[in-house]
């Protein structure tokens, strides 16, 4: 199974300039306000919910297409209250308003949960449609079953989806700069969407034929290399559902192990069902291979305390599996409190900042151990788990 590197979007050069002032709102229910924005681009009027409002005055908005926007005190022109919620606007409506974004060519698929936009075949759009209504069923389930009060997302979940990598890494770059070139699937924090292209037909994965959607699914599941596409799929989306129904909050400090781990915990494809993916909890076995041939003392530690690992251009994918082996082993062990650790993290507003004791102080409080401590016990587990083969 390839392994793909993948990121969070890149925002962190942005979100460090605001980090120094702290959200001042502890509101529960956020004011909506119509914001006269004035920037060198031009002028323009949004109507938003006014999530965070720093210290100097600048604003952290949310538009009604779910966007994130960071407003910088001096492009506020004028701030007037809304009375009222918006209008309800139907998942078609908002399809159509982020195709008018997107280059030509593109359609709307709307399932129960999603809105899918995509310039591939009306089959491949369907596909992942259903793959991602099933996991989307299997998050909820598991995550209430455990004790978590998961929700529904209030609003339609957005995935778009390009045709072929060129047109998608012209689009993605925009997010992901550089990167673009190594990423073929990503979750932005801001605007809230799963951005992926057509992965049939590339890396070995045959392109579906034309018939109906089961059977395209199993054209699409047949090939070996079909492994990476859903792991990748699965992924982005398991971070979309876990940022949209109550788990963690966009742009709050949520430990990267922890939201990695949930990802990588659910990613884990199954060939052999022709569903493709039925796969929460099982051994990750690339994930688990990649951590006790990389590992060594004082990993987990690290990235219990801090981020940077993931984010480091040599060597992100050990970070990636030791976050797995962690949760894995925290869910398997000690999932109450697992649960208790993802509602404290939960709590913490956007664009707040935790320092390394902060979470060191999360993590002792809930596990009522030190990552150290902890961190040896997942060497042995994982070592045990390997030899079960
Ligand atoms: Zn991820």
């Amino acid at each position: 199974m390839p392994h793909l590197p993948r990121f969070h979007v890149v925002i962190t050069a942005v979100i460090t300039v605001w980090l120094g002032h702290g959200p001042s709102n502890a509101d529960p229910v956020p004011p909506r306000e119509r914001i006269e924005i004035q920037t060198a681009a031009g002028h323009r009027t949004v109507d938003a919910t006014v999530l965070v409002e720093a210290v100097d005055g600048g604003l952290l908005v949310e538009l009604a297409d779910e966007r994130y926007e960071l407003l910088p005190p001096a492009s506020i022109a004028g701030r007037q209250p809304l009375p009222d919620a918006p209008a309800e606007e139907s998942p078609r409506d908002l399809g159509q308003r982020i195709l008018a974004e997107l280059p030509a060519g593109f359609d709307v698929l709307v399932t129960k949960h999603y809105v899918v936009c995509f310039d591939t075949s009306r089959d491949y759009a369907r596909w992942c449609a259903a793959l991602f209504e099933r996991l989307h069923e299997a998050f909820v389930n598991f995550w209430s079953k455990a004790g978590l009060d998961v929700v529904d997302p209030p609003r339609p979940l957005v995935i778009v989806i390009f045709a072929d990598r060129r047109r998608y890494e012209a689009h993605a770059s925009r997010d992901l700069g550089v990167a673009a070139d190594r990423v073929v699937g990503y979750y932005n924090l801001l605007t809230n969407r799963v951005t992926t292209f057509d992965l049939t037909g590339t890396d070995g994965v045959p392109r579906p034929i034309g018939r109906a959607s089961s059977g395209t699914a199993f054209e699409i599941l047949s090939s070996p290399a079909a492994a990476g596409l859903v792991a990748t799929l699965v992924h982005e989306a398991t971070h979309q559902m876990a940022f949209n129904c109550g788990m963690h909050r966009r742009l709050a400090p949520v430990p990267l192990w922890v939201s990695e781990g949930i990802a990588t915990y659910f990613e884990t494809p199954d060939l052999e069902n022709t569903r493709g993916w039925r796969g929460i909890g099982k051994v990750n076995r690339p994930r688990l291979d990649h951590f006790l041939a990389t590992h060594r003392p004082g990993d987990i530690a690290a990235i219990v305390t801090a981020d940077d690992r993931f984010r480091a251009v040599e060597g992100p994918l050990d970070a990636y599996a030791a976050a797995w082996s962690l949760t894995r082993h925290l869910i398997e062990t000690r999932k109450k409190e697992f649960v208790g650790y993802l509602r404290t993290q939960a709590t913490k507003p956007p664009l707040a900042d935790d320092s390394a004791d902060d979470r060191r102080r999360d993590f002792e409080a809930a596990f009522g151990a030190s990552p150290e401590a902890i961190e040896e016990e997942v060497v042995k587990a994982m070592a045990r788990l390997a030899s079960q083969r």
